[in-house]
């Protein structure tokens, strides 16, 4: 293992590290992490994913994965690869606990030294991208990740938030925290932005072009706050992900969405959040 503040030798194949922050649990923080690395997989980038949620690991499920484990070679600990191609790679607790549903009950102390092992101890290989899905707020565990991952080619954080007030007040002590931190920001996604209803859009219209523009959008919570945030702090906002029931169902079932799904309202904005990484 690399000492404190070293460069870890299993992050030296990786180009750039990307970290995925929210304020709030339940925002869409590890939905982002899982469909930007299927996005970005989509346009021939090989892409990891570091699940440091400790206590709320969600992405082997939302990837279908949660059955599979990771074993151990001479550098550390192989991640799960996702699908034939092997493009997606994903190291989560989630993989570390006898049972899915076992709770992680831990102190600080024993969450910052996992986090450091996760950073130093995984053997990624050569990866375009690795996402980070870290937990919401601001806490200890983000200060090690930050920490940890400084002496790398850390790209900056993309900040989550939904429409609501209360959402984007959380945002801004990120925000904070980003600057407090030196993390660069790399821009707001406004997520469940919006319902686009199937039965009304259209969706029996086969020409993409026509159907997205023929869209009609009702905004279930307000609209703008992510924008109107990012406006604010000066960061670039990234987008509006609506709210989707295609997009939950395939996290659901472990489906690849961006594969299996391009003429959902969702599609569009994930594929153009993951185009301006
Ligand atoms: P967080 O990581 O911020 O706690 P999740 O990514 O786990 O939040 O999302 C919470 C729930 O909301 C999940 O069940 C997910 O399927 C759903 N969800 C997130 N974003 C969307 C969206 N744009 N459309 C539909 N469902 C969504």
């Amino acid at each position: 293992m690399d000492g404190p503040g070293e460069r870890s030798t299993n992050l030296l194949g990786v180009r750039h590290i990307l970290l995925v922050l929210s304020g709030k649990g339940g925002v869409g923080k590890s939905t982002l992490s899982t469909e930007l690395a299927l996005a970005l997989r989509h346009r021939g980038h090989r892409v990891g994913i570091l699940d440091v949620d400790l206590c709320g690991p969600s992405i082997p499920r939302m990837l279908r994965v949660q059955d599979r484990a990771v074993h151990q070679c001479d550098s550390g600990w192989v991640p799960v690869f996702v699908g034939q191609d092997r493009a997606v790679a994903l190291m989560s607790i989630g993989f570390l606990l006898e049972r899915p549903d076992d709770a992680v009950v831990w102190r600080g102390p024993k969450k910052n030294a996992l986090i450091k092992q996760f950073v130093t101890d995984v053997a990624w290989g050569d990866l375009d991208f690795l996402i980070v899905d870290t937990p919401p707020g601001t806490s200890d565990e983000h200060i090690s990740t930050v920490e940890a991952l400084r002496p790398h080619r850390l790209l900056g954080a993309i900040l989550v938030t939904t429409p609501q007030a209360v959402s984007v007040g959380d945002v801004r002590r990120e925000l904070t925290f980003c600057k407090k931190t030196g993390l660069r920001v790399l821009g707001v996604v406004e997520n469940m932005s919006g319902f686009v209803c199937p039965h009304c859009s259209g969706s029996g219209i086969h020409d993409s072009l026509l159907f997205f523009l023929l869209q009609e959008c009702t905004n279930i919570f307000s609209k703008g706050g992510g924008e109107e945030l990012a406006k604010h702090a000066g960061v670039p906002f990234l987008g509006c992900v609506p709210l989707d029931p295609q997009l939950s169902q395939s996290l659901e079932e472990g489906r690849d969405f961006i594969q299996e799904f391009p003429k959902s309202s969702a599609f569009p904005a994930l594929a153009h959040i993951a185009q301006q990484i």
